[in-house]
């Protein structure tokens, strides 16, 4: 299964004195294929959130499986697409695409036809010789999409991926995003301020309080897609 089962999952930084709670035990259950947007103010827990579930950060407490297996270390299947892209300036953009194969110890040829293909779909075809420094914030941005989803993972996680972006190519990213998800219908987990982008791209909007940690799903919106 891709889906994910988050059950009394918290986190707690530092100790003592400096300890800060992030994240109070919550419950929430991500199904296969679902895009699920997670909105709520600065600071409730949402990156925390996602950074157990990618299992880059450990949990301070409760039962958390990611493809129903319990998250112990970090998930390589999982892309992973976050506010500020960061680009490697010394390779171009095909370059970076494949550095999430290299990284892997992955085959490239393997991954070649694949990562022009999602350039294609992110409209970077013609930049794929270019370096990160002579693309726009949204092309950046759209690098990273492509590298994320360029190992084909089940999941994809992004956290205010178009935050930094001005609201005409925040508009074009959304629907791009949209086109993007109805072709490969991954389990997309998508962190926002934006309560309208939550609306108009997910199956379910998660709205986190600004309490630490309490999570309540608000609405479930099912959205008719061909
Ligand atoms: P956002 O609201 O956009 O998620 P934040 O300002 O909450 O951003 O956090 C930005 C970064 O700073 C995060 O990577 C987070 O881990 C780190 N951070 C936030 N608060 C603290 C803190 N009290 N101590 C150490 N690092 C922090
Ligand atoms: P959000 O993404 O919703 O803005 P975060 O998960 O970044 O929230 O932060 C939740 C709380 O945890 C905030 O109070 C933040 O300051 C704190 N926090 C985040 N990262 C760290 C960190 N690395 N060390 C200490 N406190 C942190």
């Amino acid at each position: 299964s891709s889906g994910i089962s988050i059950r009394g999952v918290s986190k707690v930084y530092g100790q003592g004195e400096r300890a800060t709670t992030a994240l109070a035990p919550i419950d929430l259950d991500i199904e296969p294929g679902e895009f699920v947007a997670i909105v709520g103010p600065s600071g409730c827990g949402k990156s925390t959130l996602l950074r157990l579930i990618t299992g880059l950060v450990p949990r301070t407490g409760g039962e958390l499986t990611v493809f129903g297996k319990s998250v112990t270390a970090p998930v390589t299947d999982i892309g992973i697409v976050f506010q500020q892209p960061i680009l490697l300036e010394w390779r171009n953009v095909l370059e970076n695409v494949l550095f999430q194969i290299d990284m892997r110890g992955l085959d490239r040829a393997r991954y070649l036809p694949k990562a022009m293909e999602l350039l294609k779909a992110v409209g970077l075809e013609d930049f794929a010789d270019r370096r990160p420094y002579e693309l726009s914030g949204g092309m950046r941005q759209r690098a990273s999409i492509a590298r994320g989803l360029v190992h084909e993972p089940p999941l994809l996680m992004m956290d205010e991926p178009f935050g930094a972006l001005d609201a005409l190519t925040r508009e074009q990213m959304r629907i791009d995003l949209e086109r993007l998800w109805m072709e490969t219908r991954k389990t997309v987990v998508f962190i926002t301020h934006s309560i309208d982008e939550a609306v108009l791209l997910a199956d379910r909007v998660v709205v986190m309080s600004p309490r630490p940690g309490r999570i309540e799903t608000i609405m479930t919106i099912d959205i008719p897609r061909p």
